[in-house]
């Protein structure tokens, strides 16, 4: 089975309500056996000086959890990375710090959120072709492990709007350099009950011959922990998917 949760985000995030260690306590609790943290590096909103602070303390943290912990669950100190490929010197920076596991993200489109409805509604299509367009930007740079939340922007504009040869353009691009599709649970809670990516762009990648999955519930909290990636796991290995996790910039089926 299953038992991992490869997005999540501690007090080590801007944005995170948990401490590391009690979210190890609570994978503890709910038997899982991985867990990757995924802290954020927005560079469109933090200094890479903040950031290189953070990372000193993030990884003496989980090198001390992985010694208490280690023999109960394998702790894996990874980076959600926003829109790598416009910073490649600190990408080149942080690829020499060891991450275990590398999510690109697009989380801004010219200096504002997809995820917090800070776009007018009435250019949705105009927002969700750039980022699209971003999107393809970051798989086309490559360098990261898997693509966190392919279609949040959906989040942001609060509809479903894509170019079906967009997708299909990222989507072959991602394969050809084996950049894994992250399917990440918070879509579930967040929009119509729908994970990142929707299930039918999850077919698509499918379709298109893909086939490595990540499952993250990018929990902030407590109560996000792991929820709903035992059912979305079920679903994923019916349609011929093989979900796994990043350990050492590698991916590993369990
Ligand atoms: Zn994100
Ligand atoms: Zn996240």
């Amino acid at each position: 089975m299953y038992r991992a949760d490869t997005h999540v985000h501690s007090t080590f995030s801007f944005d995170g309500r948990v401490k590391a260690e009690d979210l190890v306590l609570l994978a503890l609790e709910k038997g899982l056996t991985f867990l990757s943290f995924t802290e954020h590096l927005d560079l469109c909103t933090q200094s890479f000086d903040d950031f290189l602070t953070m990372e000193k303390a993030f990884s003496k943290e989980i090198a001390r959890l992985s010694s208490r912990y280690g023999d109960q669950i394998q702790i894996v100190k990874g980076l959600e990375f926003a829109e790598p490929h416009r910073y490649q010197k600190e990408l080149l920076a942080v690829e020499k710090m060891n991450f275990g596991y590398l999510l690109g993200a697009v989380h801004f489109i010219d200096g504002r959120s997809v995820a917090r409805k800070e776009l007018p509604p009435k250019e949705n299509e105009e927002h969700a072709k750039r980022y699209y367009e971003e999107l393809f930007s970051l798989v086309t740079f490559g360098r990261v492990d898997a693509v966190a939340h392919f279609d949040h922007i959906r989040r942001g504009i609060g509809e479903d709007r894509y170019q079906l040869s967009t997708l299909r353009d990222i989507f072959k691009e991602m394969i050809r350099k084996d950049i894994v599709l992250e399917v990440n649970t918070s879509g579930i809670r967040r929009t119509n009950g729908e994970p990142f990516p929707s299930r039918e762009k999850v077919l698509l990648y499918r379709s298109l011959g893909g086939n490595k999955v990540t499952i993250g519930s990018d929990t902030h909290i407590e109560s996000n922990l792991y929820q709903f990636v035992e059912e979305t796991y079920g679903e994923l290995t019916l349609l011929g998917l093989t979900p796994g996790v990043f350990s050492r910039r590698t991916f590993v089926t369990r």
